[in-house]
């Protein structure tokens, strides 16, 4: 009989009404994502985002998701208390449609890896400094295998091979592979 594998499946749970919109957690991960790390901030380059509506009281903390190629074809927009929510703010994809989850100079999609880092820390750094409690670190035990990183390296692929072309990309690899 083989063993069933669990994995630890890391999210953030957002409480939208305590969110005052400060953007400290779009410091924290631009920087902590810097190279070196902590040597710059640009909120561009941040992981989570906050869409502000300061006049509608909106204000909507959102962490990058997948990259998706496609252009989504179900766009709404959403009353919820009176507020009315842009028709692309939950979504958390880097898609052709917007700017949001783009590296603003190679325009390659971010995608949140938890602060993954060596040693782990114990909350993500945008849970960490948002004092108003807006973000909830969450773990779950799931059934199932480690998502590969393979699938990460394709979406990386793709990702450049959108911006700069096929071809330039499979020339890059191969000079890299002759200095291998
Ligand atoms: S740090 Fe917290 S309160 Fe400030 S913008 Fe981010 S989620 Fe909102
Ligand atoms: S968990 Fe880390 S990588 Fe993800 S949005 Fe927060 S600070 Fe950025």
């Amino acid at each position: 009989m083989t063993a069933t594998r669990t994995r630890t499946v890391k999210t953030i749970k957002i409480d939208v009404d305590k969110c005052n919109g400060c953007r400290a957690c779009e410091i924290i991960c631009s920087s902590f994502h810097a190279t070196p790390r902590y040597s710059s901030i640009n909120p561009a380059r941040a992981r989570i985002r906050v869409i502000r509506e300061p006049l509608q009281d909106v204000y909507l903390p959102v962490f990058a998701g997948e990259y998706t190629a496609a252009e989504c074809a179900g766009r709404d927009k959403y009353t919820i208390d009176g507020k009315e929510y842009d028709e692309c703010a939950f979504c958390r994809a880097a898609c052709p449609s917007r700017d949001l989850f783009k590296e603003p100079d190679s325009k390659l999609p971010l995608k949140c890896d938890m602060c993954e880092s060596d040693p782990t820390l114990d909350v993500p750094w945008c849970v960490k400094w948002c004092l108003a409690e807006a973000l909830i670190y969450v773990e779950r035990e799931e059934e199932g295998e480690p998502a590969a990183a393979v699938e990460d390296l394709d979406i990386g692929l793709v990702a450049i091979a959108n911006v700069h072309g096929w071809p330039k990309v499979l020339d890059a690899v191969n000079r890299m592979a002759k200095k291998t």
